[in-house]
């Protein structure tokens, strides 16, 4: 018999930026080598979980008709793993409240598994450790494993292996919404083209950006922002090259695309800095919308 909780659950996942993210050469398995420093934002999605008699999905919010509605959906992926595994009955209805972009390398969908993950592991009283999340998380996508603990951490492997990093204070963020996603493995395709074609420059160690973030100083921490990612996005949507310098017009310290993009993510001095980089993005027409947020937050958590 299921001991489940018979209420509804939601679960709270953030979305990320990657500080730093260096792509290695293609693994055999056709993944690439990446050292990259994620950070949790204060932009979320909700994910509700009451028990039914069938697996059923439901998508509110941001740009919600480009999210899968059927078992594809990473969250009802999630739920389905966690059953198989502990030998569960996945029935249930998920609803999701999307406030992370669609395709825009903030990790939206891996935020929904997470989020699923931690729910149905409470809803069913699973007793499990972080360590056994982690492994099922790591099946469903690279970044879910960091949707779960959230804060500031340097991922290896795929992103999935990772260790917590030390940051102080609060980051302010703007990011710019593109009315167009990327899709992810278009953008790594375009990464391996440019560099058959030639050599972009590569992110280095991440050391001293590591630095900055511990010193909690936006200052150091601006010049040190790196994406190998950047190139391909903005060989593959160039009108973001005019959203990253309206940004540093509006004052932010500095701007980079957001994982494989297209988000763009300033980072600035203060809140208020923030809000008017934000303010100034959204007057010149340079992106769909603009959202301010700050980092670091806490991965998946249960909703009080
Ligand atoms: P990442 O930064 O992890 O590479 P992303 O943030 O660029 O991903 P997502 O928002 O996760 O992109 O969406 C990528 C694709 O995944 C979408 O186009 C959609 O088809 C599919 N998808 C599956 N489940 C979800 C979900 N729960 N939310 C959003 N997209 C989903």
């Amino acid at each position: 018999m299921l001991s489940v909780v018979p209420t509804p659950l939601t679960v709270r996942a953030p979305a990320k930026v990657n500080l730093h993210l260096g792509v290695g050469d293609v693994r055999p398995d056709g993944f690439h080598e990446l050292v990259t420093v994620f950070q949790a934002l204060s932009l979320h999605d909700d994910v509700t979980l009451t028990p039914a008699d069938e697996l059923s999905l439901h998508v509110t919010g941001e740009g919600v008709r480009d999210v899968p509605t059927d078992p594809t959906n990473l969250a009802a992926r999630a739920v389905v793993a966690l059953a198989e595994r502990y030998d569960r009955d996945p029935a249930m209805r998920i609803d999701i409240v999307k406030g992370i972009p669609v395709a825009g390398g903030m990790a939206g969908g891996s935020a929904d598994a997470a989020a699923a993950l931690l729910g149905a592991a409470t809803l069913w009283g699973l007793e499990v450790t972080r360590d056994d999340l982690d492994e099922v998380a790591a099946t469903l996508g690279s970044d879910v494993p960091f949707s779960l603990h959230g804060h500031t951490a340097l991922g290896t492997g795929r992103g999935e292996r990772l260790i917590p990093a030390l940051a102080r204070g609060e980051f302010h963020w703007t990011l710019a919404l593109a009315r167009e996603g990327l899709s992810t493995p278009a953008v790594y395709r375009e990464l391996d083209r440019l560099r058959e074609a030639g050599a972009p420059p590569r992110a280095g160690s991440p050391d001293e950006l590591l630095a900055a973030v511990a010193s909690g100083d936006p200052h150091r921490l601006a010049p040190l922002l790196a994406n190998d990612l950047q190139a391909a996005a903005l060989s593959l949507q160039p009108g973001l090259r005019r959203t990253l310098r309206a940004g540093m017009e509006a004052g932010a310290l500095a701007g980079i695309v957001s994982g494989s993009g297209p988000t763009c993510a300033f980072l600035c001095a203060s809140a208020d800095d923030a809000v008017d980089v934000g303010t100034e993005l959204a007057g010149a027409g340079v992106c769909r919308t603009v959202r301010v947020a700050s980092g670091p937050v806490p991965g998946a958590t249960v909703v009080p």
